[in-house]
């Protein structure tokens, strides 16, 4: 298949295109770089020995976009391009909505006039909002409680309309729950722009001493140990499950929902003492108020995708931390 990837040059995205380029698919990339480097896709056509095509522009250029599909025939668009940062998106909410929903908006509509109807599109747990209970199954009422969540419920909301409206659209929705992890080459990896905001980029900066301590937001959540637990996913289990999704809506048209998680939850202590014992590495960390927003517990019914895709998550915590520890090795300043 030959495959548009927007936001490619990403964390999730650059995984996802060595998957799709060891699976014999032809990938052009479309990425404004906002949040992310061309190294990423130079260090991927290395790591797949095949080429890639890249095209730097903005998925708001509606001109751009119809320009790429009068230029490649393509079968399908995995989307991922996007903000994803929460606490800022509280802060310039405008940008978030102008990039998330007008980029997605501004997708659909070019791909509708060029005749392309396949996407998979990069939800999130966070659509879940603090969920009644556990495990989160996809049937679940969906709520968001920022800028960012709301982004990614509305464009849920629209895909969902377009899709009724026609019948022709052949549309994923994944949604996330905590990507960890790096490629096995230490090769890419999650970069993260300043302070990281994640948990896990944020062990890994302190534990190579680029950041002094972790701080632990919050110890009194209704959990075994008190800190918040989430559903951490090694990001290659997750690449492999945009092409699990891609193949279903080949064979079986329609819209089609998927949590991509483990099903199996850790808490920020649990992951702390996952990566000590891993690396052999101490992590310093002090606990301290709850961060505004968080909620406690946070893990994925993956039953679905298991009985539809035929996929489940592979690599368990310690394959995460010991990945996400070799990105940080191999690339103290990421990308730079
Ligand atoms: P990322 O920031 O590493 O990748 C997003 C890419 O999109 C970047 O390369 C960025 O430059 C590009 N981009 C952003 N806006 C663009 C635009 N208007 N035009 C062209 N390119 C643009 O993020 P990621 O972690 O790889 O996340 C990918 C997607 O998955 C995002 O939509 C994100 O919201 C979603 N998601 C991420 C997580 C997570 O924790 N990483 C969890 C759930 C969902
Ligand atoms: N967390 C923390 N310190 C940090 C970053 C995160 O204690 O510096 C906690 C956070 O409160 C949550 C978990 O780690 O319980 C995962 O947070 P992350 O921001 O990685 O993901 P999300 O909040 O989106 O689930």
């Amino acid at each position: 298949m030959k495959v548009l990837v927007t936001g490619g040059a990403g964390y999730i995205g650059s995984h996802t295109c060595v998957e799709l380029l060891a699976a014999g698919h032809e990938v052009v990339v479309i990425d404004n770089l906002c949040n992310s480097k061309e190294m990423a896709l130079q260090r991927v056509r290395q790591i797949s020995g095949r080429p890639l095509a890249f095209v730097h522009a903005d998925l708001r250029d509606a001109a751009a976009l119809a320009a790429l599909f009068r230029e490649y025939a393509f079968d399908a668009v995995i989307h991922f391009a996007g903000l994803k940062a929460v606490g800022e998106s509280v802060q310039v909410p405008l940008d978030y909505y102008h990039n998330n929903f007008i980029g997605s908006l501004t997708l659909c509509r070019v791909m509708l006039a060029a005749g392309l109807r396949t996407l998979v599109f990069s939800s999130s747990a966070t659509v879940y909002g603090d969920p009644a209970a556990l495990p989160i199954r996809e049937d679940f009422p969906l709520s968001a409680t920022n800028p960012y969540g709301r982004t990614k419920l509305f464009v849920e909301e629209m895909l969902r309309d377009l899709q009724r409206a026609d019948d022709g659209w052949n549309i994923a929705l994944l949604r996330y729950f905590n990507p960890a992890g790096a490629h096995s080459s230490g090769r890419i990896g999650e970069d993260p722009n300043g302070v990281p905001n994640n948990l896990m980029p944020f062990i890994t900066q302190v534990a190579i001493g680029k950041q002094p301590e972790l701080l632990v937001f919050g110890d009194d959540y209704d959990t075994p140990d008190g800190t918040g637990v989430r559903d951490y996913i090694h990001v290659v289990d997750l690449a492999q499950g945009h092409l699990a999704a891609l193949e279903r809506l080949m064979a079986n048209p329609g819209l089609v929902t998927y949590n991509l998680g483990t099903g199996r939850g850790y808490s920020v202590l649990e992951l702390i003492h996952a990566f000590e014992r891993t690396c052999e590495r101490s992590v310093p960390y002090r606990v301290v108020a709850r961060r505004s927003g968080d909620i406690g517990l946070c893990y994925a019914d993956p039953g679905l995708a298991h009985a539809e895709l035929g996929w489940r998550a592979r690599f368990d915590i310690e394959d995460m931390v010991r990945d996400s520890w070799r990105w940080q090795t191999c690339n103290p300043d990421g990308y730079t």
